[in-house]
């Protein structure tokens, strides 16, 4: 897939495509750090996570197995949560508490690390009663990420505080208004490898499991669930993920024997990888006049320049 840099801007959410109300307000007292800092363009690493068997494959990866799940699921949807708590150990704990009659798929640390509780084609319970574009009861239809995130805190004193008595400064906050809300409140601001690692993780599920969008608990329970809140960069990443997939729908078809793929376009580039065989379907991610770059398949992350000339336009 295209290696250009991500840039994700905590600070510049809108929900325009799903909802009118105004954006989230950025009038906060005093500078912030996480107000304000747009995010420096990190380069994707080279496939981060892999998908073998339903379970994630990669660094910093772990598996544990919940209880709270059960029957199979072909899911439709990502869907973002918070996990309102004091750290990812104790989500992963709760979700693992038959008590708890809630889990998740993954679970993603402060730290970028990862526990996945389920296999993702297993159902689990972190939409509750939900509904999005027709279809009720999203558990059944979506795989959920829980964020490790205090959520909403309050004011108290000089610190800010969460429901469950955790105590967190200004500069770990944001000061926005939820577009459900009519006031603005302080929301604990996610890290910014947390946000690296969901956008790679929504760029793998939606195309390993031909998702049709990436959404919020707030946005499948309005009435009762603000996460993953204004402090998360929901739009910014599905957008992202969302108009990669657009990017990449041309497709086109080797016609010649063996075609070299080239890491620029032209003859003096070198060889990206074995030439490509004849007939090999390949998606298109740009083009100039005489060369195109291509991805050969999802199943590789190779890609490269070819002349197009040995390439004829697939259209069915
Ligand atoms: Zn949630």
């Amino acid at each position: 897939m295209p290696k250009s840099s991500t840039r994700i801007t905590q600070s510049k959410r809108s929900r325009s495509r799903r909802s009118a109300s105004p954006r989230a307000t950025r009038s906060a007292p005093s500078p912030s750090r996480a107000r304000t800092t747009t995010r420096s363009a990190v380069t994707e690493p080279k496939a981060p996570f892999a998908i073998e068997a339903h379970r994630l494959i990669g660094h910093s990866v772990v598996q544990r197995a919940t209880p709270n799940c059960g029957g199979s699921i072909t899911p439709r949807y990502l869907v973002f949560h918070y996990t309102a708590g004091r750290s990812a150990a104790d989500a992963c704990d709760w979700l693992c508490n038959p008590a708890a009659n809630a889990s998740a798929h993954l679970v993603v640390g402060r730290d970028g690390s990862i526990t996945q509780l389920a296999p993702f084609n297993i159902k689990t319970w972190h939409a509750g009663v939900s509904q999005w574009e027709g279809l009720i009861g999203l558990n059944s239809h979506s795989i959920g990420i829980e964020l490790d995130n205090a959520g909403p805190l309050r004011e108290a004193g000089a610190h800010l505080q969460a429901w469950f008595g955790g105590r967190y400064t200004k500069n770990e906050a944001l000061f926005a208004q939820h577009r459900l809300d009519t006031g603005p409140k302080w929301w604990h601001t996610y890290t910014d490898v947390q946000v690296q690692r969901a956008l790679d993780l929504a760029l793998l599920l939606v195309r390993e499991y031909h998702l049709l969008d990436v959404i919020g608990h707030e946005d499948i329970a309005p009435d009762r669930k603000r996460d993953p809140g204004p402090a998360f960069p929901l739009d910014a990443i599905r957008s992202r993920v969302l108009g990669r997939r657009d990017d990449t729908r041309e497709r086109a078809r080797v016609i010649a024997e063996a075609l070299n793929m080239r890491t620029g376009p032209g003859t003096e580039y070198e060889l990206a990888g074995p030439p490509l065989a004849k007939h090999t379907t390949v998606w298109v991610l740009e083009k100039s006049a005489r060369w195109t770059k291509v991805d050969v398949s999802d199943e590789t992350d190779l890609e490269g320049w070819v002349a197009n000339r040995f390439l004829e336009p697939v259209t069915d």
